[in-house]
């Protein structure tokens, strides 16, 4: 197992390339933190292998490495198309219809009923990741409309749409997604993503599912409509955190919008201590190649300078030739990264906020820390409230979270810096912090002669708000 973990966490998606119990066992030697499933991809049955495999190596490896499941969302897609391969050649015109047949260079079936009612003459067309466009030429309001090929190229079947000028009028939550979302919460899902979220009110329908079932899965809201940069900072109020899904986004806005779209995610993320992935495209050429670009090695340095929490891999992890090559890579870019840069971002609690006691104590947690070059901020928590906060500052220190509530291990996985161990009950504040410096120095995360700051509240039986800060010499 890696020895110094980063603070910078790594997620993998998991597919055919990664889904045996040997390969997962490599990974998670590696240092991943979270395992992606993408529900637009694979079975139940096969989803459910994996979780197996994953439930079984934390328990033998002693890791609490997350679930995340990735809802398909309302993705749009052309059907299938004449064995498997087509070719759209420019300036030929293309009739796109809401009947399935199977696709020609003539006639192309599209999974979205209304489109011929929501688009306008002169809207984009694009196909597979933006690679082929068409512009709409007419629309008879009904079930076609014929488009221009502009750049052309070969398609296969099923292929993503994006049409970045029509406004979409299809449910956040389609059929799928719903049985997709069942399956996920009652398989220990710690996090489902959401794509295409628009507006916070996409993922209110969702979050009632989750509250319906009793569960305690959090909700990650994919930023990849322009729609969504419209209605941001509700979504990130709405949502326990976003990923800035650059693949759909990339097509969906310009993509020379993009760079600073990122930084400006990760900016609002972190003062409102929401978790913020990157994702897609970070190690692309490491699909095929066993070395990154210097493009992408520069991709990741800066994503983990922007303060991501979380960086994705996708296909490089699930379909590539170099899955294990690939969290190398990316791990090797972030522990290097993060040991010539310091963090430390300061964001003032908000004064009427309910948590605004226990949100001073982290703030100052984290400047006691800095202060006295702590080691380590140990924090006692049972909603993961005060690691969320404590994360957000982004502290120099290591971050320790401890919790009864075994449902939270996971999910802290996802955050910048959070470490989560189990905990005992424990009567007292005074034994409670004693189990936790001996538990850190048994792990060698602490040694003698370091200093640590705790935070937790007393009466600690009572798990009250967070309310007081130690500081101990180890
Ligand atoms: P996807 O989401 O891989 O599910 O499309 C990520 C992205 O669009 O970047
Ligand atoms: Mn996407």
């Amino acid at each position: 197992m890696r020895q110094n973990r980063s603070q910078t966490k790594v997620i993998a998606t998991i597919g055919p390339a990664s889904s045996s119990k040997e390969m997962l066992e490599k990974m998670f030697h590696e240092g991943i933190d979270v395992c992606r499933l993408n529900f637009s991809h694979g079975t139940h049955e096969e989803h459910l292998q994996v979780i197996n495999y994953i439930l079984e190596l934390n328990a033998e490896l002693n890791t609490n490495v997350a679930i995340l499941a990735d809802l398909q969302g309302p993705k749009i897609r052309i059907g299938d198309v004449q064995d498997n391969k087509i070719e759209l050649k420019d300036c030929t015109e293309v009739l796109f219809v809401t009947e399935k047949c199977i696709g020609t260079a003539q006639k192309l079936y599209l999974s979205y009923t209304n489109f011929p009612k929501d688009v306008n003459v002169g809207d984009s067309i694009l196909i597979d990741d933006g690679k082929i466009k068409l512009e709409v030429l007419e629309t008879n309001k009904l079930d076609t409309v014929k488009a221009r090929v502009i750049y052309g190229g070969f398609l296969s079947s099923k292929k993503g749409v994006n049409l970045p000028n029509t406004k979409i009028s299809i449910p956040s939550l389609t059929e799928k997604d719903i049985a997709d979302v069942n399956f996920a919460l009652d398989n220990h899902a710690d996090w489902i993503a959401l794509s295409f979220v628009r507006s916070a009110n996409d993922l209110f329908q969702l979050k009632e599912i989750i509250r319906k079932k009793k569960k305690l899965a959090r909700i990650i809201a994919k930023i990849e409509k322009p729609e969504a940069l419209a209605d941001i900072d509700n979504i990130i109020e709405a949502s326990n955190g976003i990923m800035v899904a650059r693949g759909d986004l990339g097509v969906e806005v310009p993509f020379d919008q993009v760079p600073l779209i990122q930084k400006d995610l990760v900016k609002r993320c972190i003062e409102k201590a929401k978790p913020v992935i990157i994702a897609t495209q970070m190690l692309e050429s490491m699909i095929t190649n066993f070395r990154p670009t210097r493009a992408e090695a520069n991709d990741i340095g800066n994503a983990v300078i922007d303060g991501a929490d979380a960086l994705m891999l996708s296909a490089e992890t699930s379909a590539g030739k170099y899955p294990l090559g690939s969290i190398i890579a990316m791990q090797r870019i972030i522990d290097w990264t993060e040991k010539g840069f310091v963090f430390d971002r300061e964001t003032p609690p908000t004064a009427n906020s309910i948590t605004f006691l226990p949100d001073s104590i982290c703030l100052n947690a984290c400047r006691l820390a800095s202060q006295t070059g702590a080691k380590a901020i140990v924090t006692f928590t049972n909603s993961g409230h005060t690691a969320f906060k404590i994360s957000s500052h982004r502290p120099n220190a290591d971050i320790f979270a401890f919790t009864r509530n075994k449902t939270l291990l996971r999910k802290l996985s996802l955050l910048w810096g959070v470490r989560a161990f189990p905990i005992a009950e424990h009567k007292k504040m005074d034994t409670a912090i004693k189990h936790s410096i001996e538990f850190l120095k048994n792990n060698d995360y602490l040694h003698d002669g370091d200093i640590v700051v705790h935070v937790g509240s007393i009466p600690f039986e009572k798990r009250g708000q967070t309310n007081i800060v130690k500081l101990s010499f180890v």
